[in-house]
């Protein structure tokens, strides 16, 4: 296995490999860039098929966060880690608290938190061998109500505001009243998105793969059912993909009619060459690392102190940040992805430490 001319290795600070044959700890963890402060990213755990696959996994993850904080403007760094088992069978609080040491061996250089096959009560075991993990504190919430730390409420407030700034720029309109968006995933983000949608005059169609979840969106919401064939392609004003990855390839951009993709689910672009694609094809797209930015800020302010006007107000800079991206892409005459990436390369390199 090769680290330094790895394809997805980019200048990464630091890699550490942990290994504790007692507990069967078998983890990865990476950061990316620490120049805006210490590097916060998700813990996952999954059953990779190769130790290459892991690190692949964790060094293209790392650097994701360094991209994502900067352009939230927060002062973290980028990091992930990855923890090499299948979550059902291996994860054991042994093992956790395993990587809870790992954490602490760190320094702070790296915060760990919740990903896909780690929860808040996984975390917070972790928690026992390090004050090195964020998310886990009962608080109150983005909304103000308690909250155990999940960051969905932040995640979807900030992408209702990412929508109203792509609907001004695309379509030169300030007010949501009657405007038609299609939500893929009615799941925590999704869900929460639809109804800031629904309260403000928004007519939605909704698609999950879990027919309860339609139901309530239909029921609550006044939704229209839409079927998975159709829910990208429909002839509305937003496409906002709130589930799965990938969702925006060579067939799918073809057939899609919404002038305007925004929606919070990560990694929507199935290459980074589908940027140019969607360009190309006519949709303003709101890059997903920016529009879904609002988990992380809420999981920064639980660092610095529960305070939810201040988290509320950083997530809707979020707005901001997009409308800058889609004047810089018109401007250069490059996609909206690319720009995204240089405007935070800006921010996080050349920082005098
Ligand atoms: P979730 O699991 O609560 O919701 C996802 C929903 O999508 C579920 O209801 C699921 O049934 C549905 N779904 C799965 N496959 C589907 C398919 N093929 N078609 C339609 N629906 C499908 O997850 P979430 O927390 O709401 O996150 C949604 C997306 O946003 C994910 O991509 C996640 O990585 C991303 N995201 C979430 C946060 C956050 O704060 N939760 C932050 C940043 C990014």
């Amino acid at each position: 296995m090769t680290v330094f001319t790895h394809p997805e290795f980019d200048h990464h600070e630091h890699l550490t490999f942990c290994c504790d044959p007692e507990t069967g700890l078998r983890a990865i963890i990476a950061v990316h860039n620490t120049s805006r402060g210490p590097a916060l990213g998700g813990c996952r755990m999954f059953p990779y098929a190769s130790d290459e696959e892991a690190l692949r996994d964790v060094l293209r993850l790392s650097r994701g966060m360094t991209y994502k904080s900067a352009l939230a403007n927060l002062n973290l760094g980028g990091g992930k880690s990855v923890i090499i088992g299948d979550p059902r069978q291996h994860k054991t609080e042994a093992l956790l608290e395993s990587m809870g040491r790992f954490l602490e061996q760190l320094g702070g250089l790296y915060i760990a938190a919740e990903d896909s096959g780690t929860s808040v009560a996984d975390l917070k075991v972790m928690a026992r061998q390090t004050s090195n993990v964020a998310g886990i504190r009962d608080r109150p919430g983005f909304d103000g109500k308690p909250s155990n730390g999940d960051p969905s409420p932040a995640t979807a407030w900030g992408t209702f505001v990412g929508i109203k700034s792509a609907v001004k720029h695309q379509l030169g309109r300030t007010d949501l009243e009657g405007l038609k968006v299609a939500v893929q995933g009615i799941g925590n983000v999704g869900y929460r998105l639809a109804q800031h949608l629904s309260d403000a005059g928004a007519k939605l169609w909704v698609y999950d793969i879990h027919q309860d979840q339609m139901d309530r969106a239909v029921a609550e919401l006044g939704a229209t059912p839409a079927t998975a064939e159709e829910i990208l392609y429909l002839p509305v004003d937003v496409v906002a993909p709130c589930a799965m990855g990938a969702v925006l390839n060579d067939q799918s951009i073809a057939k899609l009619r919404a002038p305007i993709v925004a929606g919070a689910a990560n990694n929507q672009l199935a290459s980074p060459a589908h940027d140019e694609l969607l360009r190309k094809h006519g949709v303003l797209y709101a890059p997903d690392f920016v529009i879904n930015a609002g988990g992380i800020i809420d999981v920064y302010y639980e660092r610095t102190g529960p305070d939810p006007d201040a988290v509320r107000q950083h997530v809707d800079t979020i707005g901001q940040t997009l409308e800058e991206i889609f004047q810089r892409s018109e401007r250069d005459d490059l996609p909206t992805g690319q720009i995204a990436d240089q405007l935070a390369e800006e921010r996080f390199r050349h920082i005098p430490r």
